[in-house]
């Protein structure tokens, strides 16, 4: 193998890194993990919303149910002077019943008002346990896909790292001349920024060589590193 087979062997393990970062950044395996994570933030952001509106009514019905508690006590104690015994009189008694059937149609307005907001509730509840039950779910899905993920990305990191020590070989038996022209020409040439020599032209880019210069190329040694005077690339005899 001569020098120049191990510019090609560089040339190879470029290619393939960019082919393997490229692969790993554009993941199907990721745009799972990102959709799975999109679709949770969305159950998270309505949970949040009906645990507001549920926290609305739940205050509401709290601030209800103490005012039937105060009505109750007040009725204990109306009772109690009604029907106790202390002496009432007939006058006192009808003020007192008119307060106690007053306070009996408060009481009963009230607990309608609760009753309709636990049938407010019931339909919020049932669908933060069914958001509950689908985020747990969704949890699961999201750590399966972040698994999948995480081992493709690491069979990937394994080939990363072969070639990186392929070309690393490549790299110590070339002479650091040759390594300097190719890391130039790379940013312009890419993938075929070292080619062979055809026999008449460069075999990077269409255009003919002159003959004159095809004829000097064919004069060197095989594996001598020229320039193609047309594209520049940097054609291997
Ligand atoms: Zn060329």
């Amino acid at each position: 193998m001569t020098a120049m087979e191990d510019l090609f062997a560089l040339q190879d393990e470029d290619v393939l890194m960019g082919q393997l970062k490229y692969r790993r950044a554009r993941l199907p395996e990721a745009d799972a993990v990102r959709a799975a994570e999109s679709a949770r933030a969305e159950m998270s952001a309505e949970e949040g919303e009906r645990q507001i509106e549920r926290l609305d009514h739940a205050r509401r019905q709290n601030r209800l149910e103490g005012e039937v508690a105060a009505i109750e006590v007040r009725l204990a104690e109306l009772d109690q002077r009604l029907y106790g015994s202390a002496m009432t009189s007939p006058k006192e008694a009808t003020v007192l019943q008119n307060e106690i059937g007053s306070l009996r149609r408060r009481q009963d307005d009230l607990e309608g008002q609760i009753l309709e907001i636990m049938e407010t509730l019931e339909p919020i509840d049932a669908r933060l346990e069914e958001l509950a039950a689908a985020a747990s779910d969704a949890d699961i899905g999201i750590a399966a896909a972040q698994k999948s993920l995480a081992e493709t990305e690491a069979v990937i990191d394994g080939e990363l790292a072969g070639s990186a020590t392929r070309r690393e070989v490549a790299v110590e038996s070339l002479p650091d001349d040759v390594i300097a022209r190719y890391e130039r020409n790379l940013p312009s040439f890419g993938s075929s920024t070292v080619v062979r020599f055809s026999g008449t032209d460069c075999n990077g880019c269409p255009y003919s060589m002159p003959a004159m210069e095809a004829d000097r190329v064919k004069g060197l040694a095989v594996g001598t590193l020229a320039e193609c005077s047309e594209c520049g690339r940097l054609v291997v005899r």
